[in-house]
């Protein structure tokens, strides 16, 4: 007799974009609370939540890798060990997918936060875990997260997990960092700024062969609330109205031109469209593809 599954066998999706294969590879999920937004009751949170069929605030964390001939590219490095037993297995699942870090090129990042930029360095031994990549991010980042005037600011936990995180997690690769500020920042992806959530924020449009992939990053963290209440904010976003506005501004150009979308926190792998209809948003989730 087989043995009863206890786990999923791999947590990988993988999706062609023209002539760039995408995999959309899990680092786990973040388990919060509704506290973690803002401008919308705790009741209306919880019922949202409920008519969604959700009992729990779990955020997916997802990455991706994109393979561009011989190149191969990694937008955002999971948590590593920052964010408890439930995430930081990005490594671990590329290995599973017979992926070696090593062959890694370019690392980009949306921004710096834990659950994005917190496994670029085991810190355990202080190497990076992508030895041969260059890690490619919007200027407004490291300029932020490096400032110690801003970090004096933070709360004690911002200071140790997104300021001190930040500073530890990029040390190794201070000399093959490559800032941008929009354009084409690998071969078929140019950047997609889109501040707030934090000052440097971006997302990557991947195109290709006629067709695109919108990677907004963290343009939505709990899909059941803010798809519909894009003014509902978090509680970590640096600059709340701005990543409204960004939010409603990504939302409109996606649906306007029938993007394919796919996010960070968007439940895994997170591939779908919005919708607009009388001036609500709607979030499609796209079928599971057999071929690729
Ligand atoms: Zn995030």
């Amino acid at each position: 007799m087989s043995e009863t599954p206890q786990q999923q066998i791999l947590p990988i999706y993988h999706r062609r974009i023209g002539d760039i294969v995408v995999t959309a590879i899990s680092d786990g999920v973040l388990l919060r609370t509704n506290e973690m937004m803002n401008d919308v009751s705790k009741q209306e949170g919880d019922a949202r939540l409920k008519r969604a069929f959700r009992d729990q605030f779990a955020l997916s964390i997802n990455a991706f890798l994109l393979q561009s001939g011989d190149r191969l590219a990694l937008i955002e490095t999971g948590s590593g060990a920052y964010l408890g037993p439930d995430a930081g297995k990005l490594l671990a699942n590329i290995h599973a997918a017979g992926v070696s870090p090593e062959s890694i090129d370019t690392i980009l990042l949306t921004h710096m936060h834990p659950d994005h930029s917190a496994g670029l360095t085991d810190m355990t031994s202080g190497k990076s875990n992508y030895p041969n990549a260059e890690l490619v991010v919007h200027e407004n980042e490291p300029k932020y997260w490096f400032d110690d005037s801003a970090m004096a600011r933070g709360t004690e936990r911002e200071k140790e997990l997104m300021f001190q995180q930040a500073r530890e997690q990029c040390a190794p690769y201070r000399d093959r960092m490559r800032t941008f500020t929009s354009g084409e920042v690998f071969p078929g992806v140019a950047a997609v700024p889109c501040h707030g959530h934090t000052p440097g924020h971006s997302g990557f449009l991947i195109e290709s062969g006629g067709e695109t992939l919108l990677v907004w990053g963290d343009i939505v963290h709990m899909p059941e609330v803010q798809v519909p209440r894009p003014e509902v904010t978090m509680t970590v976003d640096v600059d709340p109205a701005a990543a409204e506005a960004s939010r409603r501004r990504i939302f409109d150009m996606a649906a306007e031109e029938r993007l394919l979308v796919t996010g960070m926190h968007l439940h895994f792998p997170g591939f779908g469209h919005i919708a607009k209809t009388d001036g609500n948003y709607q979030f499609v989730p796209e079928p599971w593809q057999q071929t690729l």
